[in-house]
């Protein structure tokens, strides 16, 4: 099992290390539900012990009245620039769940010119379900209408542990059942779909790439543009560390010059000056 795995595995464990919630099928409510983890998982989840940024985003902005959320904006802030997308790529139980998805023997369908164009739809859903409908019709847009891994952690062991809520499935239900399952589909056949086309804290997270403190660098005096990092990139990255980059690492052994490297891990960056693909001037 690769580092990478290793740490994703352990991360879905530690979010949701409320073993109990399992078996009763009770939400945790204590202390810790304060504070948020970096990735996406759903508050509601049986396991969950802690908050999911995103949806604390939305229930802030839905509730504030027209103040800033500075305690959210400011954590989401502190995330970003400490990890960027290595949030995505280590830190996101449900991005482990889209890769182990993929996995599975089903059409597969490259990246392209046109999978990098929908690539920025994950920006009009953060516009309008995170900020917009949030802000204007008070409710959680993104959790209320489209989130996946709501559904999967939450919705669906909630409905199987707890009777009472079966007797109340509605036609909101039966709306994001559907779209889990387009999302497994969309999984199935690309390489982590959803993170890449709609997930709003992948755009959040992507802002900060190119500042974070730790993620892949490129050393610019080593690189000869050869692009060899880009063909084996799964993601739709133009450069090794721009904003689609989720610092999965693959590049690193293909590169015929050594050039990339994780900046803030000691002993993978060498003493050559380091800097993000993503600001080269050199192509
Ligand atoms: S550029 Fe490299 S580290 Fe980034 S997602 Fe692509 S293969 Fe992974
Ligand atoms: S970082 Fe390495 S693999 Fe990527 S373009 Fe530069 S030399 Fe080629």
């Amino acid at each position: 099992m690769s580092g990478r795995r290793f740490t994703q595995l352990i991360t879905a464990v530690l979010y949701n290390c409320h073993f109990a919630g399992f078996f009763n099928g009770k939400i945790w409510k204590g202390k810790t539900k304060g504070v948020c983890v970096p990735g996406l998982n759903c508050y509601s989840c049986p396991g969950a012990a802690a908050a999911c940024p995103l949806g604390s985003l939305q229930g802030a902005l839905s509730k504030s009245a027209y103040k800033i959320p500075l305690y959210m904006l400011g954590t989401l802030l502190l995330f970003g620039i400490l990890f960027g997308r290595v949030i995505c790529g280590f830190l996101c139980p449900f991005g482990l769940i889209q890769e182990l998805l993929h996995r599975i023997p089903f059409p597969k369908i490259g990246k392209s010119r046109a999978t990098r164009a929908f690539s920025y739809l994950k920006y009009v859903i953060l516009l309008v379900f995170v900020i917009l409908i949030p802000v204007i019709k008070l409710v959680p847009g993104f959790c209320k209408y489209i989130c996946p891994a709501g559904t999967l952690e939450a919705g669906i062991p909630l409905i199987l542990l707890d009777r009472g809520l079966r007797s109340r499935i509605g036609w909101l239900f039966s709306w994001k059942v559907f779209v889990l399952a387009l999302c497994i589909l969309l999984c199935l056949l690309f390489y982590r779909g959803f993170c890449r086309f709609l997930c709003p804290l992948g755009a959040i997270y992507s802002l900060f790439n190119p500042v974070a403190f730790f993620g892949i660098r490129v050393d610019r005096e080593k690189c000869t543009g050869c692009n060899a990092c880009i063909r084996i990139c799964p993601m739709d990255t133009g450069k090794a560390g721009d904003h689609e980059c989720i610092h999965c690492g693959a590049c690193r052994s293909v590169c015929p010059e050594g050039a990339i490297a994780y900046r803030g891990l000691p002993g993978t960056s060498g003493s050559h000056r380091v800097k993000a693909a993503g600001d080269r001037s050199d192509g």
